[in-house]
């Protein structure tokens, strides 16, 4: 049986809500307090990625493992499950 994390992932199936159930607060805050920004290094699904001149929150690709939630040091991210029907499913074998 195969442990690859890209093997896993494809079972997974998504249904993406437009609407973000994901948002950074204070974006200023991000680039004017957050030394180590750790959103960009934490999360599996790489939602939250650096652009030029801020942090984009691909939410669609979100696991809602909740990890971001705890581990932004300034607690800076609004975070809710998806609305219902929406967000990640989760197939086994
Ligand atoms: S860890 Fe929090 S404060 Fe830091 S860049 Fe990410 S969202 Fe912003
Ligand atoms: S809940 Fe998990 S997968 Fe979703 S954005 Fe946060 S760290 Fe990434």
């Amino acid at each position: 049986m195969s442990a690859r994390v890209e093997d896993k992932l494809f079972l997974d199936r998504f249904k993406v809500d437009e609407e973000s159930h994901l948002r950074i607060i204070s974006p200023k805050k991000c680039l004017k307090d957050c030394s180590q920004q750790a959103c960009l290094y934490l999360c599996p699904a790489n939602v939250y990625r650096l652009e030029t001149d801020h942090i984009a929150v691909h939410h669609e690709g979100c696991l809602e493992c909740g990890s971001c939630r705890v581990g932004c040091p300034h607690l800076n991210i609004e975070w809710r499950f998806p609305k219902g029907g929406y967000g990640i499913s989760h197939k086994f074998g």
